[in-house]
């Protein structure tokens, strides 16, 4: 292996492999450089849904991230054909007016659906009988970790080199990986809710923040097939302090993640987990009598205004920024990877100026 790779990426999340595996295959040298193991981060603890994201502006991301999950097969993952479909679940049936008009309004394609209390029961007999839901056509149901194990494997197969359980800080000309030094043409952050402290460790540029969440595995007899969402996520994700918990049930390959939080700080999650459960018992009975199969916490990387950033690091030459992608990276990871791919290969002179670093200032 040379000593010196055309480019050092830091970060084995779902960001950083897919963007190491397209340098890879574009004949770049590619060393990418992870500190724990490949998704240790929210890339192995998310829900598991890949899903419209609601914003025009992060649209075309999630429309060519469904295509490259397409080509991901040979290396262990595989989207399924359709979606599972979403249910934004309330128990109040206005609750869910205002939310149906404005999707109904700006997304067609989602084919809103609005099923009166009552119904979503009869589509899914886990859900307690009395609920209302919106169903959209969106949200596919994946093994949380399936998809980043896959980009790294990719990546490994066309010559990228993993260097997993070291730790890496930018240093002149590349990167200081433990004691070592590795000189690298370009470097690429792809380090999620770390990437602001690698890229700036006086602390001066924090553009993306960690919002704690938890998720809570089980294994239900009869999970329900479509993805399950409490509606307001949305504005729980805006608002400041510590927020309560919403409900969400993602089930893939017999496993059903239950969340979620929307937290500032790092929090006890086996704590909350049993509320976690009490919570989701009202939307899934089911849930109270199913014991807790394990418990995970990670910090989602948002931007702070909700989108990535992707382009140069602000002020250092040859340092490369992909990450704060929040509760959409498994999402739109890969599509901003190849964006992020073409930049540092010279194949595009930017990404579009909505994701450009630059927009926060240091
Ligand atoms: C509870 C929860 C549920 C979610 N559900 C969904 C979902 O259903 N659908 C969806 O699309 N998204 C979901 N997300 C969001 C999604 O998981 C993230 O947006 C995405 O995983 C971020 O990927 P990333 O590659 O940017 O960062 P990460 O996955 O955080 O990866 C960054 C990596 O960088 C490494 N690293 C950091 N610093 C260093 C260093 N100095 N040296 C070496 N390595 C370093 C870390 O160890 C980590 O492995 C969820 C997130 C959470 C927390």
């Amino acid at each position: 292996m040379p000593s010196s790779p055309d480019v050092a990426v830091v970060g084995a999340g779902i960001v950083g492999c897919a963007v190491a595996a397209f340098l890879a295959e574009a004949g770049a040298t590619v060393t990418l450089v992870e500190r724990d193991e490949v998704a240790s981060g929210a890339s192995g603890r998310n829900s598991g849904v890949v899903q419209h994201p609601m914003d025009p502006a992060l649209l075309h991301l999630f429309t060519e991230t469904v295509g490259h999950y397409r080509h991901l097969a040979a290396h262990g993952f595989a989207l399924p054909a359709e979606p599972h479909g979403l249910l934004l679940v309330a128990e109040d049936e206005a609750a869910l007016a205002g939310e149906l008009a404005a999707i109904r309004r700006g997304y067609p394609e989602l084919a809103a659906e609005a099923l009166a209390a009552g119904e979503p029961g009869k589509l899914e007999p886990a859900l307690a009988p009395d609920l209302a839901a919106v169903r959209l056509h969106t949200g596919y149901a994946v093994p949380p970790a399936a998809a980043t194990r896959a980009f790294a494997a990719r990546a490994q197969a066309a010559g990228a080199r993993l260097r997993i359980g070291e730790h890496a800080a930018l240093a002149s000309g590349g990167l200081a990986v433990g004691a070592e030094r590795l000189a690298a043409g370009a470097v690429v952050v792809a380090a999620g809710p770390w990437t602001p402290e690698l890229v700036d460790p006086s602390g001066t540029w924090r553009p993306i923040m960690p919002i704690w969440g938890v998720n809570v595995e089980v294994r239900l007899a009869a999970p329900p097939r479509h993805a399950l969402e409490e509606i307001g996520v949305e504005q729980l994700i805006a608002r400041r302090g510590d927020p309560p918990p919403l409900f969400s049930l993602i089930t893939a390959e017999g496993t059903s993640s239950l969340g979620s939080t929307f937290l500032p700080r790092k929090p006890d999650a086996v704590a909350l987990a049993p509320s976690l459960r009490e919570r989701g018992t009202r939307f899934v009975p089911e849930l109270g009598a199913t014991p807790i199969v394990s418990v995970r916490a990670c910090a989602r990387p948002h931007a702070a205004d909700g989108r990535p950033l992707l382009g140069r690091a602000p002020g250092i030459d040859d340092v490369f920024v992909a990450a704060g992608h929040g509760p959409w990276g498994i999402s739109l990871g890969p599509a901003s990877a190849r964006l992020l791919a073409d930049l540092v290969l010279g194949r595009e002179a930017a990404p579009p100026a909505v994701f450009e670093p630059a927009r926060f200032a240091r």
